[in-house]
């Protein structure tokens, strides 16, 4: 019987290599970082992780991660509900609340669980979700798994958004969703409108502030912080995985009744297993970190803006950012491809983007600025980009 499928998955995988797309992935030897060594004992400055406030190999939270395993033991064996409840997973659950400013919050395994999880509890056929076109894989499938009735509005499009609350207005609930930064521009939410629009039409707002999270606003609190708006905004997804230390995790925080709801009919919190203590640990000590002293937000967005500037000077064509994501819009799939390969030989990591992740001839290269990079760091990568970007004809 496998013959078949194995000749059918053999095509097809073939057919993703034709077409250009198949994936490979790159191996590191060393811990995430600035700068890291790839296979080969290759030396590389990073710009391409999310690790936005530079702590995937923070000393501190290594260290909290450690106490915790000698403490609390290596692993739950349990979803949250049985027995896979520690004081630290309610400690991290209140800090989490305490740092957005909302009324409680519920772990996952990560954002992708939380976002799987979020919708179909809390809607129905009567219902409305309202979603942004550029919203992230792990909403669309939430959504898919809610029987709400769909609609879609065209990327942080506000005459878009109001149309499809209009067609909406029937429906028993309205929940708006959208990314707080959508990732492949680095563009913010327009929360502020979206939100004013939500009053308007009597709907609800949930945004996924993975990207924006430790990076949005000036202490890090993400859009809703941007905006003026922390704990008027219904739902909040994020994750640990990103800025927040980058291991794994994901959470929902907002309003109490809702996250009650959450921990009595949320597939993914209910059939999955508690994240391990030493993650719940090392978060905690991570929202300490960040609580106590703004020096990582503060050095990233002077980063950002310093690395922008810089590359716009250069003469690159970089899209409007609001983020620590820079997008370097190149156009041509096989010359984003080119660009990224040339840089790794000037010792910059930085990913080519093309379609289908991005739309067609709108090709790029994703950087990713982090609290971790130097300004040295920061130049060398300006400075490579601008010799392979005059080599292969992107300058003039
Ligand atoms: C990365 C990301 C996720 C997934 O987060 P994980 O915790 O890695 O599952 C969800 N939503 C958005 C917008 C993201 O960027």
């Amino acid at each position: 019987m496998y013959n078949n499928f194995q000749d059918y998955l053999t095509q097809e995988i073939q057919g993703i290599k034709d077409a250009g797309l198949y994936k490979n992935e790159r191996i590191i030897t060393t811990p995430q970082s600035a700068a890291i060594k790839v296979q080969g004992d290759i030396e590389v400055l990073n710009f391409c992780a999310n690790n936005y406030l530079g702590l995937a190999d923070s000393k501190v939270l290594v260290e909290a991660a450690k106490k915790a395993l000698d403490a609390r033991g290596y692993g739950m064996s349990s979803v949250r509900f049985i027995c896979g409840t520690q004081d630290l997973h309610k400690e991290l659950e209140a800090k989490i609340a305490r740092f957005f400013g909302t009324e409680d919050a519920i772990l996952y395994a990560a954002c992708f669980d939380a976002n799987g999880g979020v919708f179909e509890p809390l809607l129905s056929e009567q219902d409305a979700i309202i979603s942004d076109a550029l919203n992230h894989a792990s909403i669309i499938d939430g959504v898919r798994l809610c029987k709400a009735q769909r609609f879609r509005y065209a990327n942080a499009d506000m005459e878009d958004l109001e149309k499809q609350l209009i067609a909406a207005k029937d429906c028993r609930f309205r929940l708006i969703c959208t990314d707080g930064v959508f990732s492949m521009d680095g563009n913010v939410a327009p929360v502020d409108k979206i939100y004013a629009l939500a009053q308007k039409y009597n709907a609800m707002v949930m945004v996924d502030e993975s990207h924006s999270a430790g990076v949005v606003g000036r202490t890090g609190r993400g859009t809703t912080e941007l905006y003026n708006l922390a704990g008027q905004v219904e739902i909040i997804t994020g994750t640990l995985g990103k800025a927040f230390g980058g291991a794994v995790g994901g959470f929902t925080t907002g309003k109490k009744e809702i996250i009650e709801m959450l921990r009595q009919r949320s597939r993914p919190y209910l059939f999955s297993n508690s994240i391990p203590p030493m993650i719940a640990a090392s978060g905690i000590a991570m929202f300490d970190l960040i609580d106590k002293t703004n020096e990582l937000q503060d050095k990233l967005h002077s980063n950002t803006e310093y690395f922008v500037a810089k590359m716009k000077a250069a003469g690159f064509d970089i899209k409007p950012t609001q983020s620590a994501i820079c997008a370097v819009m190149l156009y041509d799939a096989k010359l984003s491809q080119d660009f990224a390969s040339k840089l790794q030989d000037e010792g910059i990591y930085v990913t080519g983007f093309y379609y289908p992740v991005v739309p067609k001839g709108q090709a790029r290269i994703r950087v990713q600025v982090s609290a971790a990079h130097t300004v040295e760091h920061l130049d060398k990568c300006v400075n490579a980009f601008t010799k392979i970007g005059n080599q292969l004809g992107v300058l003039k």
